[in-house]
């Protein structure tokens, strides 16, 4: 489904991902953890493109590039963003759109399917995140964890390969935390394929496949979750483990 090799990408001569391998699998649910600084973040936005790597090989589902020969173009980004959906840490819905305004607008404007298909589908959807009492509500009328369950809504919508979260609960107070957990933990059910950057490790270790623990720009330790979170090999991993008890 995704495989990444030797990715780098620096900002102002500073390297932040220096040499990057990674494959998930079609169902797989993929963590990535680590310090905060170690390149998380930058790595989960070189693989929708919304960074471009200097060099290295992204490929994800049938579409593959490189970086580093020559510039990429408009139509590689597009290819490439067709198989993902992002949840950011901020909800970053639209403030002057309803919920269901929200979720229906990129696929009313992309046409892929007939209008009452679209709108059927984001029935069942807020739904299914436990919000359509809510859906003709503004996002500033509702929680933290209402929106990001809309967003989570908002990106399934595309019916993307892999979804992709970027430390989805860190903005959230402690009791809102769980119902969006659950949401997630339901798609992974579902057999949705995820790449899930998160500090929240009872989670991680119970709903990923895989889990990869960064360092510095590298990836130092991967394995089966419950390996590497909880029986890590590397002494780094265990004292990054050890900082969060
Ligand atoms: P956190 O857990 O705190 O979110 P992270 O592991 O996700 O951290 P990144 O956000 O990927 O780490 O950042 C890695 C490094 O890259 C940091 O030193 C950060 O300051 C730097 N960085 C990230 N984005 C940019 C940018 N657009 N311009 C300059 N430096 C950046």
């Amino acid at each position: 489904m995704i495989t990444i090799e030797r990715l780098k990408k620096s900002f102002d001569d500073t390297p932040v991902l220096k040499s990057i391998d990674l494959q998930v699998n079609k169902g797989e649910v993929v963590c990535l953890v680590g310090a905060s600084g170690s390149g998380k973040t930058t790595l989960l936005r070189c693989l929708n493109l919304l960074e471009t790597p200097d060099e290295g090989r992204i490929k994800i589902g049938d579409k593959e590039v490189s970086f580093g020969e020559k510039p990429i173009s408009k139509k590689d980004i597009k290819d490439i963003r067709k198989y993902s959906g992002m949840v950011f840490q901020g909800f970053h819905l639209f403030p002057h759109m309803t919920l269901l305004e929200n979720i229906t607008q990129a696929p009313l404007t992309a046409k892929q399917q007939e209008k009452d298909v679209i709108m059927k589908e984001a029935e069942v959807l807020l739904e299914k995140v436990g919000l359509s009492e809510h859906q003709d509500k503004y996002p500033d009328a509702l929680s933290g964890g209402q929106q990001q369950r809309a967003a989570i809504a908002r990106a399934l919508m595309m019916h993307p390969e892999v979804m992709l979260f970027d430390e989805p609960t860190s903005a959230l107070d402690p009791q809102l935390v769980r119902e969006v957990l659950k949401v997630i933990e339901s798609l992974a059910k579902d057999g949705q394929t995820m790449v899930i950057v998160t500090h929240e490790m009872h989670f991680a270790r119970r709903i990923a496949d895989k889990a990869f623990f960064m360092d510095d720009g590298y990836i130092v330790e991967e394995g089966p979750a419950d390996q590497v979170l909880a029986n890590p090999k590397e002494d780094r991993t265990r004292e990054f483990l050890a900082l969060l008890e």
